[in-house]
């Protein structure tokens, strides 16, 4: 049996959480849900945007099922998915890009496999006014965190007998922060003589991905631009209702969804639960079960290809409660 917190969060997060949930039971493993919650849902409520026992079932549990979080735009509280990546030292912000059969886009083969550092670069929270009309944010980029998410990233490429990892930075500008890890990504592909490494200016790689998307396997690259990077890459694939992705760290790993909380479309019941099932679904490999994590992604791929049971971000008419209800038949 797996001990396993699941976060639901805020906005359409409840409903993608349980559709997800649900989907994972079908599978027939054996998961003891404890769920906690935190965000702007639970301040409302409590006054605490995260309460003890969400650290405490994080802690005991070490593995995660969460949906987003809201975080207010300009001011109010900080992002609480940066304070638990930071709290749990979660590095690895792993997010896989892949065109699904069904889904009418202008490429055919993007698989792609974004790795973004998720601990530092001008997420690490040093912001401050300086003036009325000034303020400054800083870059923090260190050695010993890009070693080791481009590490990660080589070694991914190398178990998944991929060709290329491709290094995305700024250097020719940041020549200190954006600097240091593209030589510390030239450093690490020294250890693997068989995987190219491609290196792209971000500015570069946001016309590549567009124009030419499937050339590249996998990315990597520090933390503003990972995270910009995997909205433009779920808009190659269909939308960010499809784009799955984990935290890892040593020892704890948290599951999400690229998307936020989608304010826009809660509590409809018409949110795509896609990303958070896959999700789901990357979080069973981790736990070791591969052949129930690949029954989710082959019944949600057979789902989305029938194209009956859709939710209308992919053109169909369905609600989430009929495509999960979908998915779960395909088990
Ligand atoms: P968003 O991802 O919530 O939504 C962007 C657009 O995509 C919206 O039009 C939305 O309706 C659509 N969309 C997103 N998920 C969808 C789904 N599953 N099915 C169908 N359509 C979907 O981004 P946003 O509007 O910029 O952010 C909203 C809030 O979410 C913000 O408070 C932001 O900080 C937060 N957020 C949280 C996380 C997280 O918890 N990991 C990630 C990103 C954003």
């Amino acid at each position: 049996m797996y001990n396993i917190t699941l976060i639901p969060g805020d906005g359409i997060g409840p409903e993608v959480t349980m559709a997800a949930r649900k989907i994972i039971d079908a599978t027939g493993i054996d998961v003891k849900w404890e769920i906690v919650n935190a965000g702007a849902n639970v301040y409302e409520k409590k006054g605490v945007l995260v309460p003890d026992e969400v650290y405490t079932s994080i802690e005991k549990n070490k593995v995660v099922l969460k949906g987003p979080i809201t975080t207010p735009i300009g001011c109010g509280f900080r992002s609480i998915n940066v304070l638990l990546r930071k709290k749990y030292d979660l590095f690895a912000n792993i997010r896989p890009v892949k065109k699904i059969k069904g889904i009418d886009t202008p490429f055919e083969n993007i698989n792609l496999t974004i790795f973004r550092e998720n601990t530092e670069g001008l997420y690490s929270g040093i912001e401050k006014k300086e003036t009325e009309g000034a303020a400054q944010a800083i870059k923090v980029i260190t050695k010993k965190a890009s070693l080791r998410i481009i590490k990660e990233a080589f070694d991914y490429a190398k178990e998944n007998s991929k060709k290329k990892v491709a290094v995305v930075h700024k250097a020719n500008i940041m020549k200190l922060t954006d600097g240091l890890f593209l030589e510390c990504a030239r450093e690490v592909s020294k250890e693997y003589p068989d995987i190219e490494l491609q290196e792209v200016i971000v500015d570069n790689m946001c016309m590549q991905l567009v124009m030419n998307p499937e050339k590249y396997e996998v990315i990597v690259t520090t933390n503003l631009y990972g995270d910009i990077l995997s909205d433009l890459c779920a808009g190659l694939v269909g939308g960010l209702g499809l784009v799955p992705g984990a935290n890892i760290g040593k020892g704890i790993a948290v599951f999400e969804a690229v998307h936020g909380s989608a304010p826009d479309i809660a509590g409809k019941n018409i949110a795509n639960p896609t990303a958070v099932i896959l999700s789901g679904a990357m979080m069973l490999n981790y736990l070791g079960e591969k052949e129930k994590s690949d029954l989710i992604i082959d019944a949600v791929q057979r789902t989305i290809e029938e194209g009956k049971y859709i939710t209308k971000d992919l053109g169909g008419i369905s609600t989430t409660s009929e495509m999960t209800k979908a998915i779960i038949e395909k088990i």
